[in-house]
């Protein structure tokens, strides 16, 4: 990298840092050289990328929109959230829970895991950098990746791997009269803690993990919740037969087809359980791993929600209609009531349309890659994604790893090769 010295020799113009990474300032904006790949997110999928890269002697730059690493978990979930599946099918690549961890680690305890993990790889995302746009420009053979202003910056680089996640966007449904209802209408993303609604009536809507958790918290601090269930839904207990019940089914999948497995599985969750159609809760036709399989839906895994349900704590009701003046809710089913606030527990997307220009790899409809696991991680032009495989923690670090596998394949002979170029005059001169 001699051309380093030649920079400082543009005017004060250009500069460089100690990972390389090579700037210059046009009027309207920075343009920074990145001679390593570009990491877009800093949750725990662009953490792992990062952490696989770097033991295969490959720096990297992650940038961040927020203003800390896993902002997902940080600044979006609510206080009482734990892991949902055990701490084994949930650690990164090259780092394990510590021990004394319990088996489904609160998330505070994730939280401080991934701090130490960023720390022991030395991955030090540049934060309140949030990417608006990233296109591969055929002309340079390079990747433009543009951040918001203020501090707008242009990064060119060779290598360009997205860890946005799956969960970048809240989804709100568009509900009729809307603008009417006086009440609190919050998305999870928002909701920490049931405290605020003591004595309160609430309306959780949608029934995921999420949705029937925050039930579970809303009763646990005298709230008293309703949930709106739309669709059919799997609820299995979070273990079975002394196992976790992921564990088990994990287990059962090596030696049987995911059908035997379903069987199984619905047979011993009846016995627990009981019949869930009697409380309002109807299963789908097709068995709960063959339904992840082909549609991405998770089951929920019961953490006691059930009970309360059961004893009439919290009721079930249909779709909503549309909300009316005051706090009325008017129900699919004509009836109508009143909620204090209404918690809608309605998922998250990919936002990986709205910035990334290509249409290759990721679809526009869902903004998830075209290719279904485990070949989606990787796309053409030095493009990459982890961290959407719809498997958690898991997927992401298969991901993580195939990456650095690939990158670092070609990482020496092209790192020389465009260390030879003389970057200030060919930035200059295309940028
Ligand atoms: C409540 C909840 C519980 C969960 N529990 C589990 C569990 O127990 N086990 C499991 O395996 N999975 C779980 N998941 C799934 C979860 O999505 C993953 O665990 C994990 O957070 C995914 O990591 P990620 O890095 O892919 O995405 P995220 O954690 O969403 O991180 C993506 C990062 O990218 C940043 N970003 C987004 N857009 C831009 C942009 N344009 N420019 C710059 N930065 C950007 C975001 O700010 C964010 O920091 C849970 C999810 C939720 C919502």
């Amino acid at each position: 990298m001699g051309d380093y010295n030649y920079l400082r020799e543009i005017e004060g113009k250009t500069a460089h840092d100690p990972y390389g990474n090579m700037s210059f300032r046009t009027s309207a904006k920075r343009c920074v050289w990145v001679p390593s790949p570009v990491i877009v997110g800093a949750g725990p999928s662009g953490l792992a990328a990062a952490a696989c890269l770097k033991e295969k002697g490959v720096p990297s730059l992650v940038l961040e929109r927020s203003n800390c690493i896993a902002s997902l978990w940080q600044l979006k979930t609510y206080d009482r959230l734990k892991l949902h599946l055990p701490k084994q099918f949930c650690e990164l690549p090259h780092m394990s829970f510590p021990q004394d961890f319990p088996t489904y680690p609160t998330k505070q305890q994730f939280i401080q895991y991934l701090e130490d993990y960023a720390k022991r790889f030395e991955i030090k995302p540049v934060f309140n950098q949030s990417v608006v746009s990233a296109e591969f420009d055929e002309n340079l053979g390079f990747w433009r990746v543009r951040t918001a202003p203020p501090g707008e910056v242009e990064y060119v680089c060779r290598w360009l791997i997205v860890a946005t996640g799956e969960n970048a966007e809240a989804v709100v449904p568009a509900i009729e009269g809307a603008e009417e209802f006086e009440g609190a209408v919050v998305h999870t993303s928002g909701y920490k803690s049931g405290e605020v609604y003591k004595g309160k009536k609430v309306l959780v809507v949608g029934c995921g993990n999420s949705g029937m958790e925050v039930c579970l918290d809303l009763c646990n601090h005298n709230a008293t919740p309703s949930l709106v269930v739309r669709d059919t839904v799997h609820i299995l207990p979070r273990e079975m037969l002394g196992r976790s019940t992921f564990g088990l089914s994990m287990c059962l999948l090596k030696w049987l087809p995911t059908c035997l497995v379903d069987r199984f599985l619905l047979a011993v969750t009846r016995l627990m359980l009981g019949d869930t159609a009697r409380f309002g809760l109807d299963r789908p036709q097709v068995g709960p791993l063959e339904l992840k399989n082909v549609s991405g839906k998770t089951p929920v895994l019961d953490v006691g929600t059930l009970d309360k349900i059961k004893s009439g704590d919290i009721e079930i009701r249909p779709g909503i209609r549309r909300l009316l003046r005051h706090q009325m809710v008017e129900f699919v089913d004509g009836r109508q009531e009143n909620y204090d606030a209404i918690i809608l527990a309605t998922g998250y997307k990919s936002n990986v349309p709205s910035w990334l220009k290509e249409s290759d790899m990721f679809s526009e409809k869902d903004g998830l890659p075209k290719r279904p696991f485990p070949n989606g991680w990787k796309g053409k032009c030095g493009l990459y994604a982890v961290g959407f495989t719809k498997r958690g923690l898991l997927g992401a670090s298969i991901d993580a790893q195939n990456i650095a596998d690939d990158i670092q394949s070609c990482w020496r002979a092209e790192a020389k090769q465009l260390s030879a170029i003389s970057w200030p005059h060919f930035l200059q001169k295309y940028v």
